[in-house]
């Protein structure tokens, strides 16, 4: 048995580890996809305090690494069913193991949302991606839309316009919600177009995506021609297995105190899988913080 299971190795989850680690105890992270989470699809991130710079695959490298370094250990699975009752957690996972704490952390973050157009998932995979650090590469020299108002967008936007012939930036508003300074970068792009009080209407391409209709807030429509179709438009927390355990807001973040404690005892969550007002890495690190914390001195009066 583990002081700690750890679910999600994210930036929440990973420093959750570090801190339960420092304070002696043991911890299992389970991740089911990527350790270093979300911010791995980051070209850059130019807003940790006291990193001027850094990818986001290193930045989750060297979390992981110094979260292994004090001990942690890791099982690459998703959990698919939890028992949290009593005061022996215990998580099923895909592959058939199962494990036990004292104590969870859930840290298992949010996944990319739709736009919800017809034929939008046939066309997954096939000109309509949701990280341009994974799939950028294959659009080089090639057309490409984003999508979206915020920090991911607009990164996506900066990165596609080093290696793309066009990028179309597709946002609903005429205000952006990410930095002005990523807006202003990308103003002085040549190769760069803003489509602003725009939405997408419809995807075309049969089997592989050709185009897209955009409609700006007039009505107007306009048919622009992409090979690639990059989906920023935020994101939606992945509760679901631990619902039962934690209150959730309408849009499915789940609830807690300010020691990051949801409404079971010695179940805690951290990162963008909360509900709170500001989703940032500083903010993931800190509630993986709190959370480690609270979860320590939890088991230590058990
Ligand atoms: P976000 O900040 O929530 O932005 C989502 C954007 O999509 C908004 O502009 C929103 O428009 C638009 N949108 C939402 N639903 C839509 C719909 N149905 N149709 C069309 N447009 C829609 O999401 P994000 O960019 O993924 O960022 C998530 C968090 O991570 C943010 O806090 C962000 O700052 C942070 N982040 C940080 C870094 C970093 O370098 N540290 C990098 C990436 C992201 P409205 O503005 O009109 O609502």
């Amino acid at each position: 048995m583990y002081d700690i299971i750890v679910v999600g190795g994210g930036p929440a989850g990973l420093t959750a580890a570090l801190y339960a680690l420092r304070a002696g105890k043991t911890v299992l992270v389970i991740e089911k996809s990527t350790f270093g989470g979300q911010i791995t699809w980051s070209p850059k991130v130019e807003n940790y305090p006291a990193i001027p710079s850094v990818s986001g695959t290193e930045l989750g490298d060297k979390l992981m690494a110094q979260a292994q370094a004090q001990g942690a250990e890791f099982e690459l699975d998703e959990v698919v069913s939890v028992e949290l009752d009593g005061d022996i957690k215990r998580v099923k996972t895909d592959f058939g193991a199962s494990f036990e704490a004292r104590a969870l952390i859930i840290a298992v973050g949010a996944k990319p949302r739709a736009i919800g157009l017809e034929r939008e998932a046939e066309l997954i995979g096939n000109g309509v991606c949701f990280c341009a650090v994974c799939d950028g590469a294959f659009y080089k020299n090639r057309p490409v839309a984003v999508y979206g108002g915020g920090n991911s967008a607009l990164q996506d936007a900066m990165l596609l316009s080093d290696s793309c012939s066009k990028v179309y930036l597709i946002h609903r508003r005429y205000s952006f919600r990410g930095e002005a300074k990523l807006v202003e970068a990308l103003r002085k792009r040549d190769n760069v177009e803003f489509v602003l009080e725009s939405t997408i209407s419809a995807l075309h391409g049969d089997g592989e995506l050709t185009g897209i209709t955009v409609a700006d807030k007039s009505g107007e429509s306009r048919d622009i021609a992409v090979d690639g179709l990059f989906v920023a438009i935020g994101h939606a927390p992945d509760n679901g297995v631990f619902s039962q355990f934690m209150e959730l807001d309408e849009a499915g973040y789940a609830a807690s105190d300010e020691r990051c404690l949801t409404k079971t005892q010695g179940v805690f969550v951290a990162g963008d899988c909360r509900a709170k007002r500001v989703r940032q890495l500083t903010t993931a690190v800190a509630d993986g913080s709190s959370a480690a914390l609270a979860a320590c001195s939890y088991i230590d009066n058990l």
